[in-house]
C-alpha cells in the first residue's frame, strides 16, 4: 500500500519554536524535501509536516531550524524506569527479564484516548527533565542487569534518531533493544528504525481506517505496511496489542477482519494482545472494557486462526499465560507480570510435546517479577551493582 500524503484529518499544526525552552536545541536530521515554495518537508512520517522556519511539527519535537528539519529532543528523557519486558507487553521475548524503559515527549500521531497524553501532547520541558547519552544509558542498563532498553511511553518515531545511537550503544553492551510504536512511519526511516531494532509492540489501533482517521488523526495503510514490512523484511522479533474501546473497535465484524487479516498476511504466530481501555485524555465519555469484551476478542481471534492471543490490563491467568499450540500444555504462566509454572525447554519448546514455541527465549525465565523502579539516570553513579 502507498502511503498517502498529508490525508490525515488534522492538519500538521505549526507551533513556533519559541513555545518551547530554548535550551533544547536541534540535532539535524535526514528525512525531508525542500519545497518550490521554500518549506520544508518532514518525511519521518506519513503526515508530512511541511514547515517555514522556526515552526514545529505536529509532533512538536521536530521542526524547522536554519538548516533544515531538526530534532529538539536528542538526550532527553521524561524519566527512565526498569519494567518487566511483560509490561511492554511482549510475551515471547525473554519472558521474566528487566527492561530499562525511557520516552521522552511528543508524538506523530493525535489518539483521543491516549493513555499517556501527558508525554505525548506535552509542551514542557519539565518533562523532559532526565537525560543520558548513549553510552551513559546502555552502562546503565547493563549495570542494572536489564536484559534489554525500551523506546516507550510516547513513541520512538519522533526521537528516532536518539533511538538508534541509544540502539547502537546497547548492541556493544550486550543490551537489546524494544520499541513500543504505532507503526506509523514512512519507508526509509522505517527501515533505518527497525535495523536498530531486535524487538517490537506495534500497536494495531483498530482496523478502520474512519476509526484512524477521526480517533487517531492517522491513516490504517501505513501501519499494515510496518507490519507487513516486520514479517517479510526483518528479523525483529514483533508482537501487535489492540486496545479495545467498548462501542468504538470491539464489533464482532471488525475483530474478525483484524484478525483474519494477521493470519493471512503475517501468520498465524504472531501474538496479538487485546488490551482494556480505561477512560482517558478525550475519551472519559467511554466506559472501562469489560473483562468479557477481551475474551470474546481471544476467543474469535484463536477461531481465525492465530495461536498466541492474550488479553491484558485485566486480571486474567487464563488469558495472560501462554499455551502449547501444539498439544495445549501450560508453557508460561502469568498473573499479571509476575511469572508461575515454566514449561519450556531450555531450547524453547514445548517440554510435553516439543514443539517449538516462536519467540526469543533464554535457557531459564527471568527473575524480574512486577516490580517497576524508576531511575534517575543524572544522579546514577558509574559502576552500579547488578539486580
Ligand atoms: S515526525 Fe513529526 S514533524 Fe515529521 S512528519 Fe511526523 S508529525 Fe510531522
Amino acid at each position: 500500500m502507498e502511503s498517502p500524503r498529508n490525508e490525515s484529518n488534522i492538519a500538521p499544526r505549526a507551533a513556533r519554536v519559541n513555545d518551547m525552552d530554548a535550551e533544547l536545541t536541534g540535532m539535524p536530521t535526514r528525512y525531508q524535501t525542500r519545497l518550490a515554495d521554500g518549506r520544508v518537508q518532514c518525511d519521518v512520517c506519513p503526515r508530512h509536516c511541511r514547515l517555514h522556519e522556526n515552526q514545529r511539527g505536529l509532533c512538536f519535537v521536530r521542526g524547522r531550524g536554519r538548516d533544515g528539519i531538526e530534532l529538539y529532543t536528542w538526550g532527553r528523557s521524561s524519566g527512565f524506569c526498569v519494567d518487566p519486558i511483560e509490561k511492554k507487553p511482549l510475551h515471547h521475548f525473554l519472558p521474566g527479564s528487566a527492561v530499562l524503559s525511557f520516552g521522552t515527549a511528543g508524538c506523530n500521531l493525535a489518539c483521543k484516548f491516549c493513555q499517556n497524553w501527558d508525554l505525548s501532547r506535552s509542551r514542557e520541558t519539565d518533562t523532559l527533565a532526565d537525560a543520558a547519552t548513549p553510552p551513559e544509558l546502555a552502562a546503565t542498563a547493563h549495570g542494572l542487569g536489564c536484559a534489554s532498553v525500551a523506546f516507550t511511553y510516547n513513541d520512538p518515531t519522533v526521537f528516532m534518531e536518539y533511538a538508534i545511537d541509544v540502539a547502537g550503544a546497547c548492541h556493544d553492551a550486550g543490551v537489546r533493544t524494544v520499541a513500543v510504536t504505532a507503526g506509523y512511519l514512512c519507508p526509509e526511516p522505517r527501515a533505518d528504525f527497525f535495523a536498530a531494532m531486535d524487538a517490537a509492540n506495534v500497536d494495531l489501533k483498530s482496523f478502520s481506517d474512519d476509526f484512524y482517521r477521526r480517533i487517531c488523526g492517522a491513516r490504517l495503510g501505513p501501519v499494515l505496511d510496518t507490519l507487513v514490512y516486520l514479517q517479510r523484511e526483518t528479523r525483529v522479533w514483533f508482537e501487535i496489542t489492540t486496545l479495545l474501546i467498548p462501542g468504538a473497535n470491539d464489533s464482532d465484524a471488525e475483530l474478525d477482519a483484524l484478525t483474519g487479516w494477521i493470519a493471512r498476511e503475517l501468520g498465524p504466530d504472531v501474538p496479538l494482545h487485546f488490551s482494556a481501555f480505561h477512560p482517558d485524555w478525550k475519551m472519559r465519555d467511554y466506559p472501562p472494557t469489560p473483562a468479557a469484551t477481551l475474551t470474546r476478542a481471544r476467543d474469535r481471534a484463536r477461531q481465525n486462526g492465530l495461536h498466541y492471543v492474550y488479553t491484558g490490563n485485566v486480571r486474567d491467568p487464563g488469558g495472560g499465560s501462554t499455551w502449547c499450540h501444539g498439544c495445549g500444555a501450560l508453557l508460561i504462566e502469568r498473573d499479571w507480570y509476575e511469572l508461575g509454572r515454566w514449561g519450556l525447554t531450555a531450547g524453547g519448546c514445548c517440554a510435553a510435546c516439543s514443539a517449538r514455541l516462536p519467540g526469543v527465549f533464554a535457557a531459564r525465565p527471568g527473575s524480574w517479577g512486577s516490580r517497576r523502579m524508576p531511575v534517575r539516570l543524572h544522579q546514577r553513579a558509574a559502576g552500579a551493582g547488578a539486580l
